[in-house]
């Protein structure tokens, strides 16, 4: 780059760090600001607008054009040329700005006399803040040189506005990350919470973006760059060679970091007056910037990597780890772009909800927030941007809904639904002893899904009468190597300890498909969700099923043991096992240990081939548990993972239901003991469906369990039976209009 690039810049940002530097207050700050740049740029014209509001742009300082337009003139994102920047995010540098597409000019201002443009958006870190605009009389494009000086003035009015330096009681700005925001994401796991912000990542905070010894500046940024690599290069020492997405992830972080372009582009950065990590932040930005344009999965994921190498650069500079110190506040709603299990459960139990910006139904994540019955929201976009710690949240689970720094008026109708969810929740507690008995005599057992021992304790405060599937892969899930079978064991005793001699169904290790472990091969298949899992991991590789099995008859130590395969598509595989369950109970025997006073071994029917499956299979399986979660994705072919179809079939379509009434039909042949413990047994109007149907055990998340049994207790399932046959008579694909109605005479809102 030319030195006299390099000085005019450097000679500009230290004339605008000296004015920031003074004591003035926002608007004056603002005001110093545009004569500087008018001045050093020699046009007659320098503005600064702001966004007044997510849609508007403000004139909110001006050196040239009318005073008495400043705060008056206000434009919508995409109108005239400074909205087009703001929409754009492109810079728009024009000799005769009236000949532009879209020109319009704003009369209050007296702009019209101006010929040449020159806007460029002030953003940091994808997100645009205003629009920085040069004009002049004579007609003339601005010179790279120019270019390249007003760009990172544009960047640091873009960390001092971040900053607050602009926000000022008389006519300043209003501070950023104040005003109530609503994300609209997705439904990750069912539930309201009100309560405060608590960054999983707290933002880095540049307090210094301009500097004047570039070659200091270039050398801390050398500095941290080397420790960057030592770190990634020992990361990557660290990590398996099997675990092939963690490697593919720090491969590219490895390419980043011995990246000349990235390095050259932050170092010429920093030769235009830019500190370390302001030149840092600056790449980073231009990175976030492309992330919201390009449409490739695999170009996103690097594009994401390079913003987390940037965010670790930046901790490196600045010393400000992920531990800002700052408290956990009281009723904590993590808000984070994605999380692991691992790290979720290091919170506890005191997080009151999540909201990610990832994340899916499936995920790990959702798995957590769900043992612990807490609210999660996922794809919420860009909270994390646009969140502080601390600030208030509401999370609405149900609808898949944030409301950040809420008007009082939505704060007030949220916590009416939770005064009329706690209220709702009361009554439920009161029919905690009772049977869920139906008004024509059937008895329904309610039992509930768990997989941590922090959820056992709900055994008791529900009402279930036992746990009706404990997804055992969790234990697996959370630890980065296979755990130990003593260890396994002992979880395992304790979780029948705690359930005091009620039932556990324990399902064997349902793994692959969304559930990879992080030690284990990942596998490169086009269709996951039917590829190599669950129960053919189990059979193929029987090291890890072997292990725990004996897990399991050994925490047992004579006690009653009820063990589920999942995933069982065909009779042989359900045999296979059985015959390794054998084997294993015949070693443990000769070992010496105590076999289980009874042995219950139970199928999951999750593919609709079992449904068809020899009658022998129903006469030596104990039970049959129907995995309506996989079940219904297969019936429909429509992925329970894609926001896009996993809606799409209603669980109480007259297909989907019809088929529960042949398994259950098939069950009883054979008096095969059926239940249900797919997510939508704990919705009360599918559970009402299902017990219609003929399911007479269910089993579900523990704060379903009071709804899904107020409602059983209050009606006849042959009634239902006869609204739900009526329906499909008629011609209704989806029964739950039919069936809303019945209940809605019956007084229930559903
Ligand atoms: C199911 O598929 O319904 C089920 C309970 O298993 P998971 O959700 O763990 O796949
Ligand atoms: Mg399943």
């Amino acid at each position: 780059m030319p030195n006299n690039m390099e000085s005019e810049s450097r000679k500009l940002l230290g004339r605008l760090r000296d004015t920031l530097a003074e004591d003035s207050a926002g608007q004056a700050r603002l005001d110093r600001i545009t004569h500087l740049i008018a001045d050093s740029m020699q046009t007659e014209v320098c503005s600064i607008y702001l966004f007044r509001d997510k849609d508007t742009l403000e004139l909110c300082a001006t050196e040239g054009l009318k005073p008495e337009a400043v705060h008056k003139t206000r434009m919508r994102i995409g109108e005239g040329l400074v909205g087009r920047v703001a929409r754009t995010r492109c810079m728009v540098n024009t000799a005769d700005a009236p000949a532009e597409p879209g020109f319009r000019y704003m009369p209050e201002t007296g702009e019209e006399i101006y010929s040449s443009f020159f806007g460029l958006p002030i953003q940091r870190l994808g997100e645009i803040l205003g629009v920085l605009v040069v004009q002049s009389k004579e007609a003339r494009a601005f010179t790279d040189d120019e270019v390249y000086a007003l760009e990172v003035v544009a960047m640091v009015l873009a960390e001092m506005t971040e900053l607050g330096a602009f926000v000022g009681d008389e006519g300043g700005m209003s501070a950023l990350h104040t005003h109530p925001v609503l994300f609209r994401g997705a439904t990750g796991q069912e539930g309201v919470a009100e309560g405060h912000v608590y960054l999983h990542e707290p933002r880095v905070v540049i307090t210094n973006p301009v500097a004047d010894d570039p070659e200091a500046e270039s050398l801390r940024l050398r500095e941290a760059v080397d420790k960057l690599r030592i770190s990634v290069d020992s990361m990557l020492a660290r990590v398996e060679p099997s675990d092939k997405d963690q490697r593919e992830v720090l491969e590219a972080y490895r390419m980043f970091a011995n990246s000349r372009g990235w390095m050259r582009r932050m170092e010429e950065d920093i030769g235009r007056g830019l500190s370390a990590e302001a030149a840092v932040e600056k790449e980073q930005s231009a990175a976030r910037s492309r992330l919201a344009t390009v449409p490739d999965p695999y170009m996103r994921e690097r594009l994401h990597d390079l913003d987390d190498l940037s965010n670790r650069l930046l901790r490196i500079l600045t010393g400000q780890g992920k531990e800002t110190g700052a408290e956990m506040p009281e009723n904590p709603i993590l808000v984070a772009r994605n999380i692991g299990p691992g790290e979720l459960l290091d919170y506890g139990k005191d997080l009151k909800g999540i909201v990610l910006e990832q994340g899916s139904v499936g995920s790990h994540a959702a798995v957590v927030a769900r043992a612990w019955a807490i609210p999660l929201v996922i794809h919420a976009e860009g909270i994390t941007t646009e969140a502080l710690n601390g600030n208030a949240i509401l999370i609405d689970g149900d609808q898949g809904i944030v409301h950040l720094r809420p008007e009082e008026t939505v704060a007030t109708a949220f916590r009416d639904k939770i005064a009329m969810q706690a209220e709702a929740q009361k009554r439920y507690a009161g029919l905690v002893g009772l049977p869920a008995q139906t008004l024509c005599g059937k008895h329904i057992a309610l039992h509930m899904n768990a997989g941590l021992m922090a959820d056992l304790p709900s055994l008791a405060t529900s009402g279930a009468e036992g746990v009706g599937l404990f997804r055992t892969e969790l234990q697996f899930l959370i630890r980065n190597k296979v755990p130990k079978r003593g260890d396994l064991a002992s979880l395992y005793a304790r979780v029948m300890d705690a359930a005091k001699g009620k039932r556990v169904v324990f399902r064997t290790l349902d793994i692959g498909s969304d559930k990879v472990l992080p030690y284990m091969k990942p596998q490169e298949e086009p269709n996951p969700a039917m590829g190599w899992r669950a129960i053919r991991v189990g059979l193929d590789r029987g090291g890890v099923m072997r292990m725990q099995l004996q897990a399991l008859i050994r925490a047992a130590a004579g006690r009653p043991l009820t063990i589920m395969f999942p995933f069982v598509a065909q009779f042989d595989e359900f045999r296979d096992a059985k015959a390794m369950l054998a084997a294993v109970l015949e070693s443990e025997g000769k070992l010496g240990h105590v076999l289980p006073a009874s042995l219950e071994v139970g199928a999951m029917l999750e593919t609709p081939s079992l449904a068809f499956a020899p009658d022998r299979f129903f006469e030596e399986t104990d039970f049959i548990s129907i995995g309506g979660n996989d079940l219904k994705q297969f019936f429909f072919a429509a992925d329970r993972e894609n926001e896009r179809v996993r809606r799409r079939y209603d669980t109480l379509n007259y297909s989907f239901l019809s088929f529960i009434r042949q398994i259950v039909a098939r069950c009883d042949q054979f008096d095969t003991p059926v239940s249900f413990c797919g997510e939508d047994a704990g919705r009360p109007l599918e559970a009402v469906a299902f017990a219609a149907m003929g399911v007479r055990t269910l089993s579900m998340r523990p704060a379903s369990i009071g709804p899904v049994k107020a409602m059983l207790r209050r009606l006849d399932l042959d009634e239902v039976a006869a609204v739900i046959d009526q329906a499909a008579t008629e011609g209704a694909q989806s029964v739950r209009k039919a069936l809303s109605d019945h209940l809605a005479e019956r007084g229930f809102i559903t």
